[in-house]
């Protein structure tokens, strides 16, 4: 898969529901209305598409949500997907987590195939990570890690940067993912979906000044290591660590885009970014023959957009597109 300005298309990111445990203030209202079942692809037909991709080229698929560890059976799409590394058509099979499920999958994940994890993670506070989730408890999240590192899983740490909540603490974060041994990404405040007046310019933090303010305790050496995401890497060299940083607000990187997001109603969006869309379930539902998907799939293909537009200042203080992160999947 070719998109129109020349670039492969080889990542696949997958909601496998738009439910959560949690409510953090910067993804969902707390009063979300969540999907009737009928809409949401039950795990045979989330098993057919992802397969589609991959065999129209998509090397790595990550299955995220909502929290896609709440999704009842959800281990057993994460099995059947683990087929796809044994035959050697996929390179990885990984997830983005809120941990809060990990002490119990963790185990069970490793044996499918998944070999790191990428766990969201924005305070180290109790009382703190409680008011940024609103139902989250972190003991439950840190066990959740403790149960992923016995397994053996690779983990990354994600962290929303946010200004006058957490902004305190990224020291402390870069030092206590050091001693655990995880990679650590910040990410800006992306306008997603609505919750509340002002809310996203009061917390938008731009990371060219995280930076700036780790860069007084901790020296960054660049690399050029990547994971096939947008994240640019800095090694900590006073932890070892690998330090990434995910700026879609200051620095566009949508030159390198190698991925595309399906919902979990299978709804392909080309671009996190922007609003057109293509209906996969139709082709999906229509036909046990996977061609009318794969034309489906092409045609969306060959519509990419170049780019975002994502803007936080005073004159947009709505949301640059009107679904939430947890639809499309972060
Ligand atoms: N529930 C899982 C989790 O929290 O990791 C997976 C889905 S969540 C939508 C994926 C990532 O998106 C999380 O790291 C979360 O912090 C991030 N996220 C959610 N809303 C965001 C927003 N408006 N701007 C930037 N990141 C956001
Ligand atoms: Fe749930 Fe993840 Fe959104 Fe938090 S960021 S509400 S954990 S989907």
């Amino acid at each position: 898969m070719i998109d129109p300005f020349g670039r492969h298309i080889s990542y696949l990111r997958v909601s496998v529901t738009d439910r959560c445990d949690f409510r953090c203030v910067y993804c969902m209202a707390e009063d979300m209305t969540f999907l009737p079942k009928s809409e949401v692809l039950t795990l045979e037909e989330l098993d057919r598409l992802c397969s589609a991709f991959v065999r129209l080229g998509v090397r790595k698929l990550r299955l995220t949500g909502g929290e896609p560890l709440v999704r009842r059976n959800i281990l057993s799409l994460f099995r059947a997907l683990g087929r796809h590394l044994e035959s050697g058509a996929l390179d990885e099979l990984t997830l983005t987590t809120n941990g809060s499920q990990l002490a119990r999958y963790a185990e069970e994940l490793k044996a499918a195939g998944v070999r790191r994890v990428n766990v969201s993670l924005d305070t180290l506070d109790a009382a703190k990570f409680t008011a940024i989730t609103r139902w989250g408890k972190l003991d439950q999240v840190l066990d959740g890690l403790a149960a992923a590192q016995r397994a053996g899983l690779q983990v990354k740490i994600n962290t929303v940067a946010l200004r006058g909540v957490n902004d305190d603490e990224f020291d402390r974060l870069v030092e206590w993912c050091g001693e655990q041994g995880f990679d650590l990404t910040f990410i800006e405040v992306m306008p997603m979906g609505e919750i509340g007046a002002d809310a996203r310019l009061d917390q938008y933090l731009p990371l060219s000044l995280v930076r700036g303010a780790l860069q007084r305790r901790w020296t960054l050496d660049e690399t050029d290591y990547r994971t096939g995401g947008p994240a640019r890497y800095y090694v900590v060299r006073e932890t070892g660590g690998r330090l990434g940083m995910i700026t879609p607000l200051t620095h566009n990187f949508c030159e390198s885009c190698n991925r595309v997001r399906v919902t979990c109603t299978g709804t392909l969006y080309m671009c996190l970014g922007q609003e057109d869309a293509a209906d996969l379930r139709a082709p999906l539902r229509l036909s046990a023959s996977d061609e009318p998907l794969e034309r489906a799939i092409h045609a969306a293909i060959a519509r990419k957009p170049k780019g975002h537009d994502f803007v936080i200042d005073r004159r947009h203080l709505g949301p640059s597109v009107g679904r939430h992160m947890s639809v499309t999947g972060g």
